[in-house]
């Protein structure tokens, strides 16, 4: 799948790239279906809200007929990763565990996924720097601070 440059996607034209991304291909129709009532949105909103995907190349577009057909020009996979490493760059490097830790608190974890992070975090701790540096701005953390 061909990635776009980082593109930037709000909270809305995420609950759209759901829905495209969960079937593949979708019709306008099928987006106001899925999203008219949970969002309680408008019609005219998830039509602009996909406008906005297009304009964004988020979102191709084929047609059928007289009809549009809307597909991902991003994977889910890439934007979920891409998203969590905006979180963990707001922070200094430092603060990432903490942050970490935060998700993992709010988390709807299985056994197996809580088994699968002990041993992603058992691997890490193998070469894991006893303390993790700062990589900050002078002033935009409090490491610098004496
Ligand atoms: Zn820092």
């Amino acid at each position: 799948m061909m990635i776009p440059t980082q593109i930037s996607i709000s909270e809305a034209e995420w609950e759209i790239m759901r829905v495209v991304w969960a079937n593949g291909t979708v019709t306008s129709r099928e987006v106001i279906d899925t999203l008219e009532n949970k969002m309680n949105w408008k019609q005219s909103t998830i039509k602009t809200l996909i406008g906005r995907l297009v304009e964004k190349e988020a979102l191709k577009t084929t047609k059928d007929g007289r009809k549009f057909i809307y597909s991902a020009n991003i994977s889910e996979d890439d934007t979920v990763r891409s998203f969590s490493e905006d979180i963990l760059a707001r922070v200094c490097k430092k603060q990432n565990g903490k942050v970490i830790q935060q998700l993992v608190e709010e988390a709807a974890l299985s056994q197996t996924d809580i088994e699968g992070l002990m041993n992603q975090l058992q691997d890490k701790l193998t070469n894991a720097p006893v303390e993790v540096p700062c990589e900050c701005a002078v002033g935009q953390c409090d490491c610098h601070v004496a």
